[in-house]
């Protein structure tokens, strides 16, 4: 996809999140992996006034191209596409429910099977670092092992995908389990699946989707 096309892609993908009601004001990030590098949306800029020409190329380097500031993220962005090749697009979101679970620094344990959406039989917790260091970014690198998404404690979500699409769509299913979660622990501590249930659920979600029947 040329990058004309990508930015438009990008900036449609951080209206749904308004849409969808998983942004939070002007918090939050969406990128895209390009040759070389991603697109990666400005910092601090509304999505309301967010258009093509604001989204900023940053290299692999580091090295950002635009007219704007990269978003103060870009080094997760960076780090997930250089750590993780089956990357194509990434959304952090302050989404209210999982961030709540954030600020609490719970992790999502297999209280439902849809939990191996991300990957494992869990969405862990990263520690508190401060926003837009590299800090965060290496915290964030270690709770995305093996999973597609993470909470940040007194932060948000991370999720990636293969697109654009499928990282939203993964930064949409955060929340609505961190919903249904939350909701489970105002009468009682959920049980959990066990390990052996959790395998068989992520061996099916192998095969799971239109198309493979
Ligand atoms: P940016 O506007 O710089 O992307 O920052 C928003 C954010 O969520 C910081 O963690
Ligand atoms: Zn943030």
């Amino acid at each position: 996809m040329i990058d004309a096309a990508l930015r438009e892609r990008i900036v449609a993908t951080a209206r749904r999140m308004n849409a969808l009601g998983i942004n939070q004001g002007s918090s939050g990030n969406v990128s895209a992996r390009v040759e070389g590098g991603f697109l990666v949306t400005p910092s601090g800029l509304p999505y309301e006034e967010l258009q093509p020409a604001d989204i900023v190329h940053v290299g692999r380097d580091g090295h950002a191209t635009g007219h704007r500031a990269p978003s103060s993220e870009w080094r997760f962005h960076r780090d997930i596409y250089a750590g993780r090749p089956e990357a194509g697009a990434v959304v952090h979101t302050h989404s209210a429910f999982a961030t709540t679970l954030a600020c609490l620094g719970r992790p999502i344990p297999a209280f439902h099977y849809e939990v191996a959406f991300a990957g494992g039989t869990d969405i862990r917790c990263a520690p508190y670092r401060t926003f837009g260091t590299q800090a965060l970014s290496d915290a964030a690198l270690a709770a995305l092992e093996g999973r597609r998404a993470c909470l940040l404690a007194h932060h948000g979500v991370i999720a990636f995908g293969t697109d654009l699409d499928d990282a939203l769509r993964l930064a949409d299913k955060v929340e609505a389990l961190a919903r249904l979660y939350w909701q489970a622990i105002q009468v009682a501590e959920p049980t959990v699946l066990d390990e052996a249930e959790m395998a068989r659920v992520l061996e099916r979600f192998r095969h799971y989707g239109p198309g493979s029947g």
